[in-house]
Order: structure tokens, then sequence, then C-alpha cells
């Protein structure tokens, strides 16, 4: 779970149901959203509920978030996203106040690798190998500041689903092996696409005595994924794949690579979010579309491409539900907060972390 304690300065604000309507947190935060226009900039990752997205002044994923944030001459971002987004935009920004509404907005991924366990982890894998072979790490961007800061303090790289290809490619031009985490889908959809066999890629589990590995099978591979996963996208299925190609064999399946690589097998192709994105829109008129991605992004996309059917992949609400944590009511509070100059729900990480982690992802830039 998040540690609401790590990186934040302040605890959740509360604006009870009771003592404020839906309506009236409406219309009082989008009053002072004008207000502080010149002092606050409202970001909104794709995930996140219409209502919150209302308020975004960019929207984007967390990657392009990030980036933006750190070219704005504002001294207070919002971050409404989940807590390693909110990291990302403090690590990469300077003399600016990040504030996430909702601090219990974590991600369930992130939450699957810790310093600790991934410090252990890369002990093992090292003593493995033979003298002179080099591990590379590479981290999904879907992780906590510390894990940032590990790969940067050990040569290696950050990546996101839209370059996940060229940063493992690099890592694999430099060293011998990569070492990928937390998202064992995304290391695996990608290292299959780049032409590694499955039967050269092994699971790192911490939950097991050495991961569940052995000397010998670290050595004979090229790729050591972490047993990690998104709970949103894990939720998708190749059987639902099958279905729609059934009922519907025109309609053209799009999944996200934290899909399993059964359904990014199953699926017509795989992409990232922004991917996702360019691809429906890009579609002609009348084309049937079935995403396997969370649901605000399926059903926003669906509203915005009226002249096709977009549907989700899964006849289950694949929601984030921490994403969904972040909502008006909150957004109102941090905006109560910055009005009176007692910002509240800081993200703040610490300068040696800072350091390291702002190295990795400079690296991933560059490779962008
Ligand atoms: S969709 Fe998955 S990876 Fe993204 S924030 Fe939610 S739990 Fe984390």
């Amino acid at each position: 779970m998040l540690d609401l304690f790590e990186n934040v300065t302040e605890n959740l604000p509360l604006i009870p149901e009771e003592s404020l309507s839906d309506e009236d947190v409406l219309k009082e935060a989008l009053a002072l959203k004008e207000e502080l226009s010149d002092r606050m900039l409202i970001l909104g990752h794709h995930y996140q509920q219409d209502d919150v997205i209302s308020f975004a002044d960019i929207t984007g994923d967390s990657l392009k978030l990030a980036q933006v944030a750190s070219s704005v001459d504002k001294p207070y971002i919002v971050f409404c996203g989940v807590h390693f987004m909110a990291e990302t935009t403090d690590i990469l920004t300077t003399n600016k106040k990040v504030i996430l509404p909702d601090l219990r907005a974590g991600c369930s991924m992130a939450d699957m690798a810790n310093r600790a366990e991934v410090d252990t982890a890369w002990k093992f894998l090292n003593d493995s190998i033979p003298n002179g072979e080099k591990i590379v790490p590479v981290t999904y961007i879907n992780c906590t500041a510390a894990l940032k800061s590990f790969v940067g303090e050990n040569d290696g790289s950050i990546c996101t689903s839209s370059n996940a290809e060229a940063v493992i490619k690099w890592a694999l031009d430099k060293g011998d092996k990569l070492m990928f985490f937390p998202d064992q889908h995304l290391g695996r959809n990608t290292c299959f696409k780049m032409g590694i066999p499955l039967d050269e890629m092994v699971t790192y589990d911490p939950n097991k005595v050495n991961g569940g590995l052995t000397k010998e099978k670290i050595q004979r591979a090229k790729v050591i994924l972490w047993y990690g996963y998104c709970s949103v996208h894990q939720g998708f299925t190749a059987g639902q794949v099958r279905k729609i190609k059934k009922d519907s064999p025109e309609t053209r399946v799009i999944v996200h690579p934290e899909c399993s690589f059964e359904v990014v097998q199953a699926a017509d192709e795989a992409g990232s979010t922004a991917y996702i994105i360019n691809r429906v829109n890009e579609m002609p008129a009348g084309s049937k579309i079935a995403i396997g991605t969370e649901i605000n992004l399926v059903n926003r996309l669906a509203q915005e491409n009226p002249d096709k059917t977009v549907i989700s992949l899964s006849p289950y609400q694949c929601l984030c539900t921490t994403m969904y944590r972040v909502r008006p009511r909150w957004l109102l509070a941090s905006f109560r907060a910055i009005k009176q100059n007692r910002p509240i729900n800081i993200i703040q990480v610490d300068p040696q972390t800072t350091q390291y982690a702002r190295k990795a992802l400079e690296t991933m830039l560059s490779l962008s």
C-alpha cells in the first residue's frame, strides 16, 4: 500500500459531503481555478474521471504531463493523477510545489516493487553472473522515486510504454542482460516484439527465495522481468479478444502493452496510451474498435469519436480505482489551501533521490 508519509507534507484534506453539496463544490472550485490561474497549473491524466478532467489545463500521459510541468512558470502544480506521477513532476521541476489532491491515489503496480526488494534482487542477480558480464537495470516510469533513483545510481534508465523499445535496445547494447521492473508484461511484450524469445526471459518473484530463480537460470537468461503488473490491465483476457473477433470480425482490437502476453498476441495492435488515442482518432468513420485499457479513457474516446463505435474490450469495468480517488471535492480543498498560501498535500522528493532519479529520466529523454 502507498505509504502516506513518504515524500508528502500533509494528510488527506476533507470537505465532508454534508457541509457542501457536489454542485457547490464544482461552483466554488471553478471560481477558484479562475482566480488562481496565474499561480496554478492543473494537470490531468487520461484515466481521470470526466468531472476532474474538466478542470485540467493540460491532459496527457504521465510523461507528457511531467515534461509540460517542467517548462511552465507557475509556482503550484496540481496533479490529477497518482502518487508516482506527482513525484516524477517534482523530480523534473525546480522551485515549484507539486500537489496531489488525494494522497491515497497510489498505483498498485508501483507498490509491487520497493527499494529494499530491488536491492536484494540486484545483489543476487549480480552474484549469479560470471565476472565481466553486465546487467543493465531499466524501470518503467510507473514506480516510486526510490526506484528511479536506483536505476540512476546503477547506470540504467527509466522508460515509458511509448519508448520502452528504444530504451531496452540501449540497455542491451551496453550490457549483457536486462533487469526490467516493475511491470513484467510491458517488459515481456516489448522484448518479444524486439525478437527476444520467451525462453530467454525469466521472471523474478520478490515473494520467493532468490526470486524463485537459480544461478543457472539467470546465466541462461537475456532478460530478467520483475513479477509486477497493473491490476487494471491484467483484467483483460485473450478469451475476450477471441469473443469479439468471433462476434464481430471487423472490429479492430487495440490493447495497452501492460496487458498480458496472451492478450497482446491475440489483439490486432498494442501500444501506449498516446498510440491508442492517435489510432482511434485517425481511423475512418464507421470503424469499430475494442480497446483494452482503462475505462475512463475508453469512454472519453467513444464520446470524442461519435462517428465510430468505440467499446471496451472487457464487459467488466476496468477502472483504475486509485486514479478514481481524485475528486472535485479534493481539488477544491487543494485550491482553498493555495489561496490561503498554505498549500497541502505537497509531494516532495529528497535531494539525493532527485539527483539520481533525474539523471535516469534525462537518460530516457535523450533516447526518446
Ligand atoms: S492504470 Fe494500472 S499502472 Fe496505471 S496508475 Fe492505475 S494501477 Fe497504476
